[in-house]
């Protein structure tokens, strides 16, 4: 028999995570704020809940998948969360993570926080590659591995509870990065007579090749405490190509806004340090 799920949380997310368990036979139990959003789930088999105390006393195991830190408290006050598993996907900072862990094991459960790195239409697709990052307590993701890993492919981070939002954050994070810098480039070629289109295979094609490479030996780099690199672009070239970027920019009429905050790190890095270095120094100025 499958391992009864109790649901809080109806929202996109939480539907679709809903959807999965039920098509893998899972009996299910589900909790919405709005009652009305569990309509068409009950349908197709799960049993709607009034209260959110009642869906926690319906199953040992507890996914909560609510907007924010806040609307998880909100659910979960007035419920018994003694000897529950509650595992909790709503996003959070790590150290909202931590305080909840806390929060849940005083009150008798215990507690696994997770990180979800898809959207909606990934969840139940495992060929679209989306996962959940996973961690605090070990022994209620291994007793719940198969069950966690009917929605989307799991990835357990450690045994601290803020680390799947640290790795959650840390990802997304280099994400904007990302985008903001194809931001610029699209900018740069807007006024030209050069299809977008054209440019983003481009992009995508260049972005892939420096990715695995800088990122492989800035972690190289920040685990030995050596930055010079003899073998790619120094900091001193790096650095004295930029006037050149600024320049484009400037000459196609676009703002160097996305640009400058990292331009301004490499520049007080060399300034500070050594012109042998790669880029890794950056990492350093950023930490306080
Ligand atoms: P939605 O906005 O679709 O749903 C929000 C859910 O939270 C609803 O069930 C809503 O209930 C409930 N809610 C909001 N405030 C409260 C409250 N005070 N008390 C009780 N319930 C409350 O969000 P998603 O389902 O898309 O997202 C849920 C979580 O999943 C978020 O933390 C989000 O960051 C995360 N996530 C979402 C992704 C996405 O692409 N959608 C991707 C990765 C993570 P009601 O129906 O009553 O309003």
């Amino acid at each position: 028999p499958k391992t009864p799920v109790t649901l809080l949380g109806l929202g996109a997310m939480g539907t679709a995570l809903a959807r999965t368990w039920l098509a893998a036979g899972h009996p299910l139990t589900v909790w919405n704020r709005t009652a009305a959003r569990a309509g068409a789930l009950t349908a197709d088999g799960a049993t709607a809940a009034t209260t959110a105390a009642e869906a926690v006393a319906a199953s040992p195991l507890v996914i909560v998948c609510l907007l924010d830190d806040a609307s998880v408290e909100a659910a979960l006050d007035a419920t018994d969360l003694t000897g529950k598993d509650v595992v909790n996907l709503t996003t959070t900072t790590p150290a909202q993570a931590r305080a909840r862990a806390a929060w849940a094991e005083a009150r008798g459960a215990r507690y696994l926080d997770g990180g979800i790195m898809a959207v909606p239409p990934m969840i139940g697709v495992p060929e679209a590659g989306g996962y959940v990052f996973y961690s605090g307590a070990r022994d209620l993701f291994d007793a719940h591995a198969a069950t966690l890993a009917v929605p989307a492919a799991t990835r357990y981070v450690g045994t601290d509870p803020g680390h799947a939002a640290l790795h959650d954050v840390a990802l997304l994070s280099a994400m904007y990065g990302m985008f903001a810098g194809a931001a610029h480039a699209f900018a740069l070629i807007r006024k030209e007579d050069i299809d977008p289109a054209t440019l983003a295979p481009l992009l995508t094609e260049w972005l892939t090749a420096m990715a695995a490479p800088h990122l492989t030996q800035t972690a190289d780099q920040l685990n030995s405490g050596d930055y010079t690199t003899n073998v790619v672009s120094n900091l001193g070239m790096q650095t004295a190509g930029t006037p050149t970027f600024l320049a484009t920019a400037a000459d196609q009429g676009v703002s160097p806004e996305l640009l400058t905050p990292y331009f301004a790190l490499m520049r007080r890095r060399l300034t500070e340090g050594d012109p042998s270095e790669d880029l890794t120094g950056v990492v350093d100025l950023l930490l306080r």
